[in-house]
């Protein structure tokens, strides 16, 4: 079902060493936090889609085809998002609070928060939250998967491949008789409470970040490929004001993540350019 799962960025005595050397450290966390818990991540080393791309903000709102589709793949991979839990990265974050100025992360699982961190910034949102387009209302996603399971009783028990964001791999199949519950409360329409390709970062949250960022001494990137802009630019920023970087992840885990581990906190050239822009 899922794909193969790469490695974890390791929880190791050489993080514990290199945030000792801080007293306030940023860190921004991204996909490959999180492929250790069965989420699988959108993109390959080389930071190439490897599937469809998710759907966009402005084909979800406006093609009924396209929201169903969503809400269909959503429907089916939500029990395998749902029953994530937090793995070492996770954990090794967790226990150092201590160090860490600000954790910001890219992903949408809440699982930093189930590790026991706090004041997490969720940059993209959370996966388990509907939020109505209309009113604004807030509601669990669990109440949306039991009334999508309510409106589309042929759809339950399929499995399929697991895909990022609570996504599954159902192609080819006929979304159009997919029904998708609206807002109880105005019959606005419901959306994952999460940043849409498409859709920017909101003001507010993006400013908590970037306020966090500036009072803090060092960045740690760990898990992500920096491709998506909304996390490049805090690299970037960092980068800018002379703060000593750090990247651990997965993608960059060989030349890159060596390098930036290595020795005494130090600065570690510009950061990687994304290939892409989300915001
Ligand atoms: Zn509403």
């Amino acid at each position: 079902m899922n794909r193969v799962m790469q490695a974890p960025p390791a929880p190791s005595d050489l993080l514990r060493d290199w945030l000792s050397g801080f007293g306030r450290v940023f860190v921004l966390t991204g996909a490959g936090c999180s492929t250790a818990s069965g989420i699988p991540d959108y993109r390959d080393a080389r930071g190439e889609w490897k599937r469809t791309p998710p759907v966009d903000f402005r084909d979800f709102v406006g093609d009924p085809l396209a929201n169903a589709r969503y809400w269909a793949r959503s429907f089916v991979g939500w029990p395998m998002v749902s029953a994530a839990a937090p793995n070492d990265a996770h954990r090794a974050l967790a226990q150092a609070a201590g160090r860490i100025s600000r954790l910001v992360t890219q992903n949408v699982d809440g699982l930093h928060e189930r590790a026991g961190s706090a004041g997490v910034i969720d940059l993209h949102g959370r996966i388990d939250r509907v939020v109505c387009l209309q009113c604004a209302a807030s509601t669990p996603r669990s109440e949306m998967q039991e009334r999508l399971a309510d409106a589309n009783a042929g759809w339950s028990g399929l499995v399929a491949g697991a895909a990022p964001d609570g996504d599954a791999d159902l192609e080819g199949r006929d979304f159009s008789g997919f029904r998708v519950p609206a807002c109880r409360a105005c019959a606005g329409m419901l959306k994952p409470d999460v940043v849409f390709f498409g859709e920017n970062v909101p003001r507010a949250r993006y400013e908590a970040a970037r306020d966090a960022l500036r009072q803090s001494d060092a960045l740690l990137v760990v898990g992500s490929s920096l491709m998506v802009y909304s996390g490049f630019r805090f690299a970037r920023m960092a980068h800018e004001a002379g703060q000593p970087i750090a990247i651990l992840s997965p993608i960059a885990r060989s030349r890159r993540a060596t390098c930036a581990l290595r020795g005494s906190p130090g600065h570690c050239g510009s950061p990687p350019r994304p290939s892409a822009g989300c915001g």
